[in-house]
């Protein structure tokens, strides 16, 4: 009798340890085909078979590994003065680029220039998180952030983390139209550069309902700002 039951006793030991076995095999099977599923879709949205939207997180996966530096765009001069790595401004966080976002600096002091705002910015490094990619003027434009790396100029995370930030300068005396121009020139460049098309320009305004830029939403100028791009993408 005793030893039956010791084989009974045996018997279930090996069944509960079977099971045990069983259950980690399905658990590592499901976990593979989970793998597969998320590396199938990944591939499926990256070749646009499946268009998935960023919902779903994948777009959080993917980024835009190459970040263009231009000396100049189509006859305006670039200056590439990047606020240091590891700031509150540039945390170096690396991202897909989706958009260019249009703002104006709203900042009419007759020294409001693109050289200025970027001497602004470097010489407050740290001190808080607004931070954008270009300023452009009537003369010339300054490179502020590697367009690949997030920077805080939106007012939303979807603004921020997809959109590459584009201040006009807007100080007294200068010329506007040429400002605009300077601006539409870098927007044909970087559209071209990282394969965005012109409904991905945006202004801050799309992202956060903000008044910028001010002065093109006042005089609704968008569309002909948006009309000089496609010029300028055409005729480069
Ligand atoms: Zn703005």
């Amino acid at each position: 009798m005793q030893r039956i039951n010791i084989e009974k006793a045996k018997v279930n030991k090996r069944k509960k340890k079977n099971k045990k076995i069983e259950l980690s095999k399905r658990i590592f099977l499901l976990l593979i085909a989970i793998l597969f599923i998320v590396v199938l879709l990944k591939i499926l949205h990256k070749n646009n078979i499946l268009k998935i939207n960023y919902d779903l997180g994948l777009d959080d996966l993917e980024i835009t590994e190459e970040s263009s530096f231009p000396d100049e765009v189509y006859g305006i001069k670039v200056h590439t003065k990047l606020v240091d790595e590891n700031t509150k401004e540039r945390p170096g966080i690396k991202r897909k680029i989706k958009y260019l976002v249009i703002h104006e600096t709203d900042n009419f002091g007759k020294t409001a220039t693109a050289e200025n705002h970027s001497i602004y910015l470097l010489e407050n490094q740290n001190k808080n998180t607004t931070s954008w990619h270009y300023t452009v003027d009537e003369k010339e434009i300054y490179h502020h952030i590697p367009d690949n790396e997030e920077a805080y100029h939106a007012g939303t995370d979807e603004g921020n983390k997809y959109g590459v930030g584009i201040e006009l300068c807007v100080n007294e005396g200068s010329n506007f139209d040429k400002t605009m121009e300077n601006g539409a020139k870098l927007v044909a460049y970087l559209l071209k550069e990282y394969d965005l098309s012109i409904k991905d320009i945006k202004m801050h305004n799309d992202f956060s309902g903000k008044d910028c830029p001010h002065k093109i939403r006042e005089e609704n100028r968008f569309d002909e700002f948006k009309s000089m791009v496609k010029k300028f993408m055409e005729n480069n």
